[in-house]
C-alpha cells in the first residue's frame, strides 16, 4: 500500500480545499484496511467515522450521538462508544486527550506516532508525522528506565490561518 504523508495545513484551510476528497479517501482506506484485517466495518462504525470526518476539528462523543440520531434513531451512547473503541483499535481515528474528543486519522495505512497540533481558535487539529520528535522522546524515556506503553504529544496554539489577523492588528 502506498505511503502518503498527511496533507499540509494550507491544504486544509484554503477555500479550494476538497474536503469531500478527504472524507471519501478516509472511508475508502477504512474499508480496505478492515477487509485486509478481516474485521467488520459495520454501517454504524462507518457512519461514526464519516461523522468524525465532517471536519478537521475534534469531535466529542456526545456530539456524535446527536449527529447520528437522524440516521440511526435507535443509536444508544453505548453503540457510539463501541464504534469509537473499534475505530481507535483499528487506528482509523485518534483520541485527542486534552480535548477529550476524537479526530479522523489521515494516515492509518502506516504505523505512525501521534503528534497533534491543535488550534485553539478554529479548532482544527493537524496530525504531523513527528518521527524525529517521537524518537527523541522514546530515547529520553528509555534513558529513565521507564517502560513506555503509549506516547502522544498534543500542542495547543494558533494555526497559520488564525494567527494571521492577530499579526496584522
Ligand atoms: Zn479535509
Ligand atoms: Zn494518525
Ligand atoms: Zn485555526
Amino acid at each position: 500500500m502506498n505511503v502518503r504523508l498527511p496533507p499540509s495545513r494550507e491544504e486544509y484551510l484554503t477555500p479550494t480545499h476538497d474536503h469531500r476528497g478527504c472524507v471519501d479517501r478516509a472511508l475508502r482506506v477504512a474499508e480496505q484496511l478492515c477487509a485486509q484485517r478481516e474485521v467488520r466495518l459495520t454501517p454504524i462504525r462507518r457512519k461514526v467515522l464519516e461523522l468524525i470526518w465532517e471536519s478537521h476539528r475534534a469531535v466529542k462523543a456526545y456530539d456524535l450521538l446527536d449527529r447520528i440520531k437522524p440516521f440511526e434513531q435507535a443509536a444508544k451512547p453505548a453503540t457510539v462508544y463501541r464504534a469509537l473503541e473499534f475505530l481507535l483499535e483499528q487506528k482509523l481515528i485518534h483520541r485527542v486527550e486534552s480535548l477529550n474528543a476524537f479526530i479522523g486519522c489521515n494516515c492509518s495505512e502506516r504505523r505512525h506516532e501521534q503528534l497533534l497540533l491543535i488550534c485553539e481558535r478554529c479548532g482544527n487539529v493537524e496530525e504531523r508525522p513527528g518521527t524525529e520528535v517521537m524518537a527523541a522522546v522514546a530515547s529520553e524515556v528509555e534513558e529513565a528506565g521507564f517502560k513506555l506503553h503509549r506516547k502522544a504529544i498534543e500542542i495547543h496554539g494558533l494555526c497559520p490561518h488564525c494567527v494571521q489577523p492577530e499579526a496584522e492588528a
